[in-house]
């Protein structure tokens, strides 16, 4: 079966009277699936061991006389208030030792034995009574884990948790002394038992633990949500999908852990939410953690909560203009969403989320939003239907990695410096040059891109090493950055020269290097002047050709971005963060020698994004301006031209028959 569009419902809130109704106007808009449950333990279970799923199968059954399905979510983000005052270890503890409360949500242990033991006891009655039926297609496990805890649990289960991580991963106290350095400040251990989770200390903490730290919270997440996948793949039938909805580069959980256990991931888009700089979050910060979660997993996914109205807690986001909503729609779709699930079906009256739109307003009456994403539904499905379940290729990798991020918001170095913010800065080029990027672990395969870059490559082994020296040998075209290779899996430094076991592969050494605080370096790259920010690598080449030179400081004439011809291949080094015009001199310059091509020029502001189908391929292009846009396509496309109102978009098929 088929799901294109869907909505999240929460028939709970509602009289069941009301139903009916709900479900004729999801029928009319054309809804063929909703998600629901996943907030909703108390109704299920109101007394230890007590169920009540009437109301559940009611809604279905209901929906389902429409022909719309249902997603169930396990509803293990909302531990009711009987059990925490029953179990009260399970309300986690913040790195001050201070016990969290119940009020709002995720006021979870996810180590807490308890706690799992309350989960496995109601997961399992839901699979019972669910697991076959005819009108579930699928479960959501839990809702946006990670997200929501602010502060992991510094509990004692945890602690002992984190205990025994750590002792399957070094094996004997010896071991770990080594790996995290603890001759530095006494802070030698004779017992495991003495490893305390990582709480506010007076003053400090050691890099190497705090790396284990967020590596150990990472791998519980991934395991609380495998703990639920598991009783499900025991009692469900295997029709029934699995899945979880993450939250684009939100960096609790590695999200390339949970694609694992999953069928498929889904992601929650807000590009309007009121907790992003208005108008909106910016347009390729919204294509980026769409393609990121294309890349966790190496397939399409759903968006298990697309934005349908002002987003808003305590405070309010701005109310998308018309045509807006049909426009971050369509650049999911064009991004590799095969479903996309509207958040919320009717505002709800009460509750943290009372101002979280729905496409319905608080009075349940349809109005400008049902209209508006009737017609967005109507328009987008044709072309879902050709494409759903294909994977569009890109010429170019970005290799995303959870250990770098941590390592870097461990220590800056220069406080504005942040791991995702340089990637951001390598995806923003090729965004603006309308060449599409995958998303990718160092662990994926590097051999499928033409071009690969790898920012922050901060931590490195020799099997990471060789590995990119196998892909620049073979002719891959490689960018590395500044940093690369200062440190080890368990942050210590590493006693090499910079940049260490790949310097010959990219034909330099960096004797030296300068945080650039409050400042910023001139940078002179053919007779042109351009800017270095956050940090410079002062570059001493042996066989790669210099680029660009520093053109200012104490070092001006050193070089800081080379490139080196190594095997059948070429590696650039970038030793700094280079400004807007920097880094495009730099893309354009990488774009021409891998020989990647575009899917051409649009006006600022409009994005082109494409998905291959079963016959053709689609151009979408999506107009993020307030203004009418005129976009000009080449020949391979159908039509030449496309005329698009403030925040239209247009799909364009293919000329030929043919694929490439
Ligand atoms: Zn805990």
């Amino acid at each position: 079966m088929s799901f294109y569009f869907g909505v999240d419902y929460y028939p709970e809130h509602w009289p069941q009277e009301r139903w009916e109704t709900d479900a004729v106007l999801m029928e009319q808009l054309g809804i063929q699936v909703v998600r629901m449950g996943e907030f909703s333990w108390t109704k299920m279970e109101p007394k230890e061991g007590e169920f009540h799923f009437e109301w559940l199968d009611q809604a279905i059954n209901t929906l389902a006389a429409h022909g719309i399905q249902t997603v169930l979510g396990t509803p293990t983000a909302a531990p009711p208030a009987w059990m925490v005052r029953q179990d009260p270890d399970i309300l986690p503890v913040d790195s001050h030792g201070l016990r969290r409360e119940f009020g709002g949500r995720h006021h979870d242990c996810q180590s807490n034995h308890h706690y799992r033991q309350h989960i496995r006891r109601l997961v399992t009655a839901m699979a019972a009574r669910f697991g076959h039926h005819p009108h579930v297609v699928g479960w959501q496990v839990d809702n946006e884990l990670g997200n929501s805890h602010g502060d992991f649990c510094y509990c004692p289960h945890c602690e002992a948790a984190f205990r025994r991580w750590l002792q399957q991963k070094y094996g004997s106290i010896e071991e770990l002394n080594r790996a995290w350095g603890t001759a530095f400040w006494s802070q030698e251990y004779s017992d495991f038992h003495q490893i305390i989770s990582p709480k506010v200390t007076p003053n400090g903490h050691n890099p190497s633990q705090m790396l284990d730290w967020k590596r150990f919270c990472s791998d519980l997440v991934a395991d609380f949500m495998r703990f639920q996948v598991h009783i499900l793949r025991q009692y469900c039938d295997p029709r029934q999908f699995i899945t979880h909805n993450c939250m684009g580069f939100a960096d609790k959980v590695s999200y390339f852990e949970l694609g694992k256990d999953l069928d498929f991931l889904s992601h929650d888009q807000y590009p309007g939410g009121y907790f992003a700089q208005p108008p909106h979050q910016p347009n390729q910060r919204l294509a980026a953690e769409l393609d990121f979660i294309r890349g966790c997993k190496g397939k399409n996914f759903w968006i298990m909560e697309q934005q349908a109205g002002i987003t808003g807690w305590e405070c309010m986001g701005r109310n998308p203009a018309p045509g807006q909503l049909g426009l971050w729609t369509a650049q999911s779709v064009a991004h590799g969403a095969d479903t996309v699930v509207y958040f919320r079906w009717r505002s709800c009256l009460f509750g943290t989320e009372q101002y979280w739109h729905g496409i319905l307003p608080h009075s349940g009456k349809p109005g400008r939003t049902y209209q508006e994403l009737k017609e967005v539904i109507a328009a987008l499905r044709p072309y879902m239907e050709e494409t759903q379940g294909i994977t569009t290729p890109a010429q170019v990798g970005i290799v995303y990695s959870y250990d770098q991020n941590y390592a870097m918001q461990i220590q800056p170095h220069n406080p504005k410096l942040t791991y995702l913010g340089q990637v951001m800065k390598y995806y923003t080029a090729l965004y603006r040059a309308n060449v599409p990027v995958d998303f990718l672990s160092d662990q994926g395969d590097f051999s499928k891109y033409k071009l690969l870059i790898a920012p922050l490559q901060y931590l490195t082994n020799p099997e990471l090493e060789e590995k990119y020296r196998n892909y620049v040998a073979q002719g891959g075209h490689l960018v590395l950055t500044m940093r690369t290779g200062v440190k080890d899996d368990t942050n210590l430094c590493h006693p090499h020269t910079l940049p260490g076991g790949l310097s010959d592969v990219l034909g330099i050494e960096v004797p030296e290097y300068d945080c650039l605080w409050e400042t910023s370096l001139p940078v002179q790259w053919d007779g042109e002047l351009f800017s270095g920010e956050q940090w410079c690598d002062l570059l001493a080449p042996s066989t790669a050709k210099t680029l660009a030179v520093a053109a200012g400081e104490w070092y001006a004439g050193t070089p800081v971005i080379t490139c080196n011809r190594f095997g059948q291949g070429q590696a650039w080094y970038v030793g700094t963060e280079p400004d807007e015009e920097l880094m495009n001199k730099l893309m354009s310059e990488l774009l021409r020698a891998a020989d990647v091509s575009s899917l051409g020029e649009a006006p600022e502001g409009v994005e082109l994004a494409c998905r291959k189908g079963r016959e053709r391929n689609y151009l979408f292009v999506l107009n993020h301006t307030e203004t009418p846009q005129t976009v000009a396509l080449g020949r391979e496309w159908e039509s030449r031209e496309v005329s698009l109102p403030p925040y239209g978009f247009a799909v364009v098929g293919s000329a030929g028959e043919e694929l490439e």
